[in-house]
C-alpha cells in the first residue's frame, strides 16, 4: 500500500496554534500605507481570526468548485486579503502562485498560462488594466474573484465580488488532507538570467520552512518580525508567511513601497525584534544618508539578515557604523525553497562570506563532472559550483513545462545551483557569482562580486556592476558600471581615481580596465542586478527576457 504522509501548510502557520494560548497573539500586524498619518493605519490579525477567515476563504473556493491541485494567482500590493488567500488556498490545497502586482500583461500571461490558473484574485483596476486584454489567451481561467468590485464587470464571465462571498461564507473549520508530497506553491525565478522558470513546491516543505526560519533567522515565539520582501517572490512566501506563522512570530507587513524614514520609523516604532531584508534596500538606506539613522533608536533589533544578492562587505561595515546593527548574509534560492547557507545568530561574522550550510544539509563544492562523477573539492579557496545534496524537504519538485531543463539541474543524488563560490578552512562559503556572469580574462576566472565590492569600497561609488566584454588579447575585458554617491560628479577625473583605486588594490589583471557612469543599474523587481541585460546593451545582443525588469531605470 502507498505510504501517504498527510501535511498541510496552513495547518502548520496557523491550526497547530489553535489549541495553545498562542491563538489569541497577534499574528499579522497589518501597516497601511497611510501610517503614521491616519489613526486607524495598523490593523492586527490573531492567529485565532486568520484561521476563521481561511476558513471562509476556502469555504468561498470550494462552492465555487475549486479543488485541490487547482491553480489560485493572486495579483494585488501587500494587502491584508492576500495573506488570508495564500493561506486559505493552501488550506484546501489549492495550489497558490503569487504574482508581483507591477506586472503587465505579458509576464502576467507568460506565467497563468504555464501555470493553467483557474482563479485570480486581484483589483478591478488591475484586471481591467492587465488581464482582459489576455483573458482569451487564458482558456483555464474560470473565476475573477475582485477586492473592489465596482459593479463595472458584470459583463465579464466569471467575476466575483471577493468581500461579499467572504462576508456570507462559512466560517467553520475546514482543511483538504494533502499529502506530502502534493503540488502547494508555485514561485516563478527571478528571470535574472534568462527567462524565469516556474518552480512547484509541495505541502512537505514546510517543514523546511519552519526548522530554517528557527536555525537561520533565530525566530523565537512572540518575536516582532519584519521581512521587507513582496510575496510576489519565494522571499515574500517562505519567510513573508510561512516560516513566521510556523514559528508563531508576529509578523509585520507593510503596505507601502521603499521609503527610508518610513523605513526607520517602522524599525524603531514596532519594535522589530528580527529583521529580514536585502542588499539592494539596504544601498537604498545608504543613499538616503548618515544623517537620517542618527533620530533613531535601532538597539531592539536582535537579529538582522540579508538574502538575494552578494553581500558586499561595505554594506555591513555602513550599517554596523550608522545603524549599529549586524547585518548576517544568507544564501537560497527559489528552487531551495528555503535558506541553505547562512550567517546565523552563533556564526562570527565574516563580512563578504554568507556562512555555512545549515545543520541537516549537505553542501559541496564541484570542478566539474565526468559523465554521471562529480570532480568534488577538498581544498579551502578553491572555486567551485554549489552543489546540495537532495532530500531536504524545500527542494523543488519541477520546473512547470520544462522537465529538461528540471533534469538537467540533478546529477546523481546532487543538486547543481549554478553558482560559484569558495570555502575556506574553517568551512565558511564566499560567493563568487553567477555561472553565467563569471569573467574570464588573461586566464583568471573572476567572479563580479569581488570586482564590485571593491570597487564599493571607494568613497564616490554607491553601487556597481561589472561584465566581461571581449578582447582579442585578454579574451574579456573588465568593464564596470557604476552608480555615484551624492555629492560626486560623473568626471573623468572621477573615473580615473576610481580606475587608480581599483588596480592598486585589485591588480591589472583584475581591475576594470573600463568604468562607466550610470544613474541607476538595471534590477529585478526582486532588487538583484541584471549584469546579462547591461552585457547585452553593450555587445548591441537581444536584451531577452525582461518580464521582472524594474522600470525605474535608465539606459547605459
Ligand atoms: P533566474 O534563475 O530566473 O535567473 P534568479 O536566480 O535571480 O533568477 P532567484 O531564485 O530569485 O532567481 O535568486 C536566486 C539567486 O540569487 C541565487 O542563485 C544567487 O545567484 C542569488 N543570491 C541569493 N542569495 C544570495 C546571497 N546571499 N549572496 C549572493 N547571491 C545570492
Ligand atoms: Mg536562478
Amino acid at each position: 500500500m502507498e505510504n501517504k504522509k498527510f501535511i498541510n501548510i496552513c495547518y502548520e502557520a496557523i491550526d497547530c496554534h489553535l489549541k495553545t494560548t498562542r491563538r489569541d497573539s497577534v499574528a499579522i500586524r497589518y501597516i497601511d500605507p497611510s501610517w503614521p498619518q491616519k489613526s486607524d493605519s495598523v490593523r492586527d490579525l490573531t492567529y485565532q481570526e486568520l484561521a476563521i477567515e481561511t476558513y471562509k476563504l476556502a469555504h468561498v473556493l470550494k462552492n465555487l468548485g475549486i479543488k485541490k491541485g487547482d491553480v489560485l494567482f493572486s495579483l494585488t500590493p501587500r494587502i491584508p486579503e492576500l495573506y488570508t488567500v495564500a493561506l486559505g488556498s493552501l488550506r484546501l490545497g489549492v495550489v497558490f502562485s503569487p504574482l508581483f502586482s507591477a506586472f503587465g500583461p505579458e509576464p502576467i500571461l507568460a506565467r497563468m498560462k504555464k501555470g493553467k490558473g483557474k482563479v485570480i484574485f486581484t483589483y478591478a483596476s488591475y484586471f481591467r488594466k492587465k488581464v482582459a486584454p489576455i483573458l482569451s489567451s487564458l482558456p483555464a481561467l474560470e473565476h475573477i474573484l475582485l477586492i473592489d468590485d465596482d459593479g463595472s464587470l458584470k459583463d465579464i464571465n466569471g467575476a466575483l465580488n471577493f468581500h461579499e462571498l467572504m462576508a456570507s461564507a462559512d466560517g467553520t473549520p475546514i482543511l483538504e488532507q494533502t499529502d506530502a508530497e502534493d503540488f502547494a506553491l508555485l514561485h516563478f525565478t527571478s528571470g535574472t538570467t534568462g527567462e524565469p522558470k516556474g518552480a512547484v513546491h509541495v505541502h512537505q516543505a514546510v517543514e523546511y520552512h519552519k526548522k530554517s526560519g528557527q536555525l537561520a533567522l533565530d525566530f523565537k515565539a512572540n518575536d516582532i518580525f519584519w521581512c521587507t520582501a513582496d510575496p510576489g517572490w519565494v522571499t515574500g512566501t517562505s519567510y513573508g508567511i510561512i516560516s513566521p506563522l510556523c514559528n508563531g512570530v508576529t509578523m509585520l507587513i507593510d503596505g507601502a513601497e521603499f521609503n527610508a524614514v518610513r523605513w526607520y520609523e517602522i524599525l524603531q516604532h514596532f519594535k522589530v525584534d528580527v529583521w529580514y531584508t536585502a542588499p539592494t534596500a539596504m544601498r537604498m538606506l545608504m543613499r538616503a544618508g548618515e544623517e537620517l539613522p542618527k533620530q533613531y533608536d535601532f538597539s531592539r533589533v536582535r537579529f538582522a539578515s540579508s538574502v538575494g544578492e552578494p553581500l558586499n562587505p561595505e554594506v555591513i561595515e555602513w550599517t554596523r557604523k550608522h545603524l549599529n546593527i549586524t547585518l548576517h548574509d544568507n544564501w537560497w534560492q527559489t528552487e531551495t525553497g528555503g535558506i541553505i547557507i547562512a550567517n546565523d545568530s552563533h556564526l562570527p561574522v565574516r563580512a563578504g562570506s554568507m556562512g555555512k550550510p545549515l545543520p541537516g544539509i549537505q553542501v559541496a563544492l564541484i570542478k566539474g563532472q565526468k559523465g554521471e562523477e562529480l570532480e568534488f573539492i577538498q581544498t579551502p579557496g578553491e572555486q567551485g559550483e554549489i552543489v546540495i545534496h537532495k532530500g531536504w524537504a524545500s527542494m523543488f519538485r519541477g520546473y512547470l513545462e520544462n522537465p529538461e531543463r528540471y533534469a538537467k539541474c540533478f546529477v546523481g543524488d546532487w543538486y547543481l545551483s549554478g553558482d560559484l563560490a569558495k570555502r575556506d578552512q574553517d568551512g565558511y562559503y564566499w560567493f563568487v557569482g553567477r555561472k553565467d556572469d563569471v569573467i574570464k580574462t588573461s586566464g583568471h576566472l573572476i567572479g563580479p562580486f569581488e570586482v564590485e565590492s571593491l570597487l564599493m569600497e571607494h568613497p564616490s561609488v554607491l553601487e556597481a556592476a561589472v561584465i566581461g566584454i571581449p578582447d582579442p588579447v585578454a579574451g574579456e575585458m573588465i568593464k564596470a558600471f557604476v552608480v555615484l554617491r551624492s555629492g560626486y560628479a560623473p568626471t573623468a577625473e572621477q573615473k580615473l581615481q576610481i580606475l587608480g583605486y581599483a588596480r592598486t588594490k585589485l591588480g591589472i589583471a583584475v581591475a576594470p580596465r573600463e568604468i562607466q557612469f550610470i544613474e541607476n543599474l538595471p534590477k529585478t523587481r526582486s532588487g538583484k542586478i541584471m549584469r546579462r541585460l547591461l552585457k547585452a546593451r553593450e555587445l548591441g545582443l537581444p536584451v531577452g527576457d525582461l518580464s521582472t525588469l524594474e522600470i525605474s531605470h535608465d539606459q547605459p
